[in-house]
């Protein structure tokens, strides 16, 4: 049985209605397997770890190295030290408006599990991979490109599956489509990976996901949960897409 997961990214933004109303609404959820995770800019991972007992902290990012001069970059050891369980790893806008490359990205994947992090690895394709057929391929390239020695010993590592077309666009994937590349993608992890993350890595869908779309994706999709941006901003649509996870 693999773990779900719902993660809210609030990019560089903050809840209209106040973060404590967001997280204190978000804590009353019911509780059932799922587990929910705020990933805040850094300067308010502080108050989402002091959260409702429910709610885990996530790092949008993190540095690739432990410490050093490394002039505005943040370690995962002191994302650790703070009560932050998880980091985002390549998330489409690292890689397209900050450079991100996959040799930085296997290194912060190595630090994030070093640190004792659980990863969450974003991996995705654009719309020209799409229409020329390459979409396996492409996320099997970005699956290999980061491997890395301490995927041997780590306790958990979650994929998100993040078309970038469908990234803040409001065109969501299909469940059928997401449903066969969530296939592409655990082949890639048994040809790359040590073999058990075929089966015991979560994967998790994320673009433009919201209350109206995220049932056909939980039914036909067959995703182990969500990243989700725009519509995490608000605790009522959250917890909607929440309540949608819970009822499959
Ligand atoms: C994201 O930021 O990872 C994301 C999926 O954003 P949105 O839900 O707004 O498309």
């Amino acid at each position: 049985m693999r773990n779900r997961y719902l993660i809210a990214n609030w990019k560089m933004n903050l809840p209209p209605e106040g973060m404590r109303p967001y997280l204190d609404a978000v804590g009353r959820a019911e509780m059932n397997d799922v587990e929910i995770v705020v990933a805040p800019p850094f300067p308010y991972l502080r108050d989402v770890t002091r959260a409702p007992d429910r709610i885990f902290a996530g790092a949008q990012n993190c540095a690739d190295q432990k410490s050093g001069a490394f002039t505005g970059e943040v370690s995962a050891w002191m994302l650790q030290e703070l009560g932050v369980r998880y980091a985002l790893v390549g998330h489409s806008e690292r890689r397209a408006l900050y450079g991100e490359t996959d040799a930085l990205l296997q290194r912060k994947l190595t630090a994030a599990l070093e640190a004792n992090l659980t990863p969450v690895l974003c991996v995705g394709e654009d719309l020209r991979v799409r229409e020329a057929g390459h979409v396996a391929r492409h996320l099997a390239e970005q699956i290999r490109a980061v491997t890395t020695p301490a995927l041997e010993s780590a306790r958990e590592v979650v994929i998100a599956y993040e078309p970038v077309w469908a990234i803040g666009t409001g065109r969501s994937a299909s469940g059928a489509m997401v449903a066969e590349t969530v296939a592409d993608i655990r082949d890639a992890l048994a040809r790359f990976w040590p073999v058990r993350y075929r089966d015991d890595a979560p994967i998790l869908y994320g673009g433009s996901v919201t209350p109206d779309n995220v049932t056909d994706l939980q039914t036909n999709g067959g995703m182990d949960g969500y990243l989700v941006g725009g519509a995490s901003l608000s605790s009522e649509k959250f917890l909607a897409i929440f309540d949608a996870m819970k009822v499959s």
